[in-house]
């Protein structure tokens, strides 16, 4: 392996290494196919990854711009090609998922008893009403089931809506009733840090608020809480399952039927639902899960950390492994219960191949400390992949160093819930790799940065990251509103979708996500990233975690206001906050030190563990905050303000 040293503006590549390059799944020749011929660079990816029940006849219809025919006239089963044709291959046998509850409990699951579950499950949503077209909601914690229940689904052609599991009942039923969901999944309870936790009632609370379009609960018993049961409503997940045939006939739909609607997270506003549908959807996450991870499924032991309530959880623990014919780890619990281990100790269990996570969860494990991985043996990782937010150089490179031993390549992966599968990513075996970049759109993708005019940037230039061709797995609407997917995504620059973050290419072309739009600052007129300053406060030793935001100011229109969480075992001191001011000023230059750091316990964060920056915002510009739904903890933002409005004179 080679290592390029240099300066700290010029970042250190590591090029693949060629014993694994010599066995990756990717080569460089997926690049020049797709530039070669990109619509013909899909189909091939769509009859290698899918098959079809019939075949497509047009690749892509877009003359209804922007709302996209992928693979036109084609039909297919979804759950099919997750499950049925594992099976029919002869591999059975072969585990789908290692289930381990928090509590320790465990489930192997084959492909032979997924496809029975699978087809029961089908079975007793179609004994309840539930048909092509339909919807059914999905508010489960990570279990068997409620794999099966989307595949069910899938299989139905049904679309579901899935809502996590942590959101409360308020979030629930404008999300039920949004999308008229006909039936409700959901289970008794669960287990969060060593506790039983309950959700059922928060479908009770939900459906009391008036949910006309439900008419049946299908309960999964997990924990044996005590639940409400209304009669003639309430249907337990066993007992529909055991009474129903273990086989079903399915169907083959349309490559466009609805595949499922899922919101986003609320990073930046009001959470959208957005539109996911068939045949494009599962050929590139399928082509993605691949080639991004670089899996065959008689080697691999793939976990992916992301709770199905999360784009991640669809695209990369359902279908794109499950298409894949994957063995996979399902982990309901806390990466800290029993102790801060646990990840892993199940990645020496289950021998996890490849490991895909966030990097709020990364500079977690960074603050807890390398003892915890370093009991456990991690030698059988091979690939570790990121996503969800930037992840700082620093976080990077601690996860190559104390996860990855130095060896594994690490996938940061830029994508979003309406692009549906992943964008931007190196490939391993093939790209160097660069710490805190996610570099290249992948083979058949298409990006660019643009100006304020859409004008293309040069390399070095902050702008924004624009998508110019349309791509499978791109959304195919909000659900129930058109003209909100036209204004949000395509009116800012016709024609090319706009994904709502600031990006810029350095000297080699490779891509650097810079943070939503609405949170690159500018000050004095310079434009400042909170994606770079927040690396930068992140590269101090003290600092665990940073979160910028710019605030109004009258003297250089907008200035630099951060707030830091220190590494355990650090206190704040006087001197910390000149210290950290110009360890900034000393790693981009002065005019990015913040006006004020606040030292806080916690950052405002969204179920998905995203820094919500507009909370942020509100309290350092002092209004009051706004949409906070899904938000993990409201208490947080409640001691941020208290703090600021006490260190106010900044
Ligand atoms: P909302 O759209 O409601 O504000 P959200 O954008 O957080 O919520 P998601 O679709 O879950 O909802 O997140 C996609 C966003 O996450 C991207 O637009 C980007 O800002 C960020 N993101 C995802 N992966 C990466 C990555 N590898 N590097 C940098 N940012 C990333
Ligand atoms: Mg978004």
């Amino acid at each position: 392996m080679t290592t390029q040293e240099s300066s700290s503006e010029t970042p250190v590549t590591v090029a693949p290494d060629p014993a694994f390059a010599a066995q990756a799944v990717a080569g460089p020749d997926l690049y020049e196919r797709a530039a070669a011929d990109r619509l013909g660079f899909w189909a091939e990816q769509a009859r290698e990854h899918v098959t079809w029940a019939k075949d497509f006849e047009e690749v892509l219809d877009w003359s209804g711009a922007p709302f996209a025919k992928w693979f036109v006239g084609g039909e297919l089963n979804v759950a099919v090609n997750c499950v049925d044709r594992h099976v029919e291959a002869g591999h059975g046998e072969r585990v789908a998922l290692h289930f381990e509850g928090e509590p320790g409990d465990t489930a192997t699951v084959t492909y032979a008893q997924l496809h029975e579950q699978v087809q029961r499950a089908a079975n007793a949503l179609a004994a309840l009403g539930v048909g092509a077209g339909d919807r059914v909601a999905v508010y489960l914690p990570m279990l068997v089931e409620s794999v099966v229940a989307m595949l069910a689904c899938a299989r139905l052609g049904a679309a579901h809506s899935v809502v996590f599991g942590g959101f409360s009942a308020d979030a629930l039923h404008s999300r039920i009733v949004d999308a008229e969901a006909k039936v409700v999944i959901t289970c008794d309870g669960s287990y969060r840090r060593g506790k039983p936790t309950t959700l059922k009632p928060a479908v009770d609370a939900a459906l009391a608020k008036g949910a006309p379009s439900v008419t049946n609960v299908l309960v999964v018993r997990r924990n044996g809480e005590a639940v409400d049961w209304t009669e003639g409503r309430d249907v337990w997940w066993h007992e529909a399952l055991e009474a129903a045939s273990p086989v079903h006939e399915a169907q083959a739909f349309d490559a466009e039927q609805p595949l499922f609607i899922l919101y986003t997270s609320g990073t930046t506003g009001k959470p959208k639902g957005i539109l996911h549908t068939s045949g494009g959807y599962l050929v590139q996450t399928a082509y993605t899960t691949r080639n991004v991870f670089d899996v065959r499924p008689e080697r691999d032991v793939y976990w992916c950390t992301a709770d199905v309530g999360w784009v991640t959880g669809h695209s990369y623990v359902v279908y794109g492994p499950l298409a894949n014919g994957l063995t996979q780890v399902v982990y309901e619990g806390t990466p800290d219960t029993p102790d801060k281990d646990r990840w892993w100790s199940l990645v020496e269990k289950y021998g996890v191949t490849v490991l895909y996570t966030a990097p709020t969860a990364i500079r977690t494990c960074m603050k807890w400390g390398e003892e915890f991985p370093a009991r456990h043996d991690l030698s059988s990782l091979r690939v570790l992949g990121s996503v969800g937010e930037n992840i700082n150089p620093e976080a990077w490179n601690w996860y190559r160093r104390v996860i990855g031993a130095g060896r594994t390549p690490i996938v940061d992966t830029w994508w979003q819930t309406e692009t549906g599968a992943q964008m931007i990513a190196p490939l391993p075996g093939v790209t160097a790799l660069k710490a805190g970049s996610a570099q290249v759109p992948l083979p058949g993708i298409a990006a660019e940065v643009v100006d304020d005019a859409g004008e293309p940037l040069g390399h070095g230039q902050a702008g924004y990251l624009v998508l110019t061709e349309p791509w499978p797995a791109m959304l195919r609407g909000i659900w129930g509103d058109e003209q909100r997917f036209k204004d949000t995504y395509w009116a800012r620059f016709p024609g090319r979708y706009f994904a709502g973050d600031g990006a810029k290419r350095d000297e080699d072309g490779d891509i650097w996500l810079l943070g939503r739009v609405d949170d690159v600052m500018n000050v004095s007129g310079h434009r400042l990233s909170t994606a770079e300053i927040e690396s930068a406060l992140v590269s101090h030793p003290d600092v665990a975690e940073a979160a910028v935001v710019g605030a109004t100011d009258e003297t250089t229109g907008q200035a630099v206001v951060a707030f830091v969480i220190l590494r355990g075992g650090h206190e704040q001191g006087p001197d910390t906050v000149a210290q950290l001011r110009d360890h900034v000023g000393k790693e981009i230059g002065p005019i990015a030190k913040p006006r004020s750091i606040m030292v806080v316990a916690e950052l405002p964060k969204t179920r998905s563990g995203k820094i919500m920056r507009r909370l942020l915002r509100d309290v350092a510009e002092h209004r009051p905050t706004g949409d906070v739904t899904t938000l993990t903890d409201s208490t947080v933002m409640d001691a941020i303000t208290q703090g600021m409005s006490a260190t106010s004179g900044d």
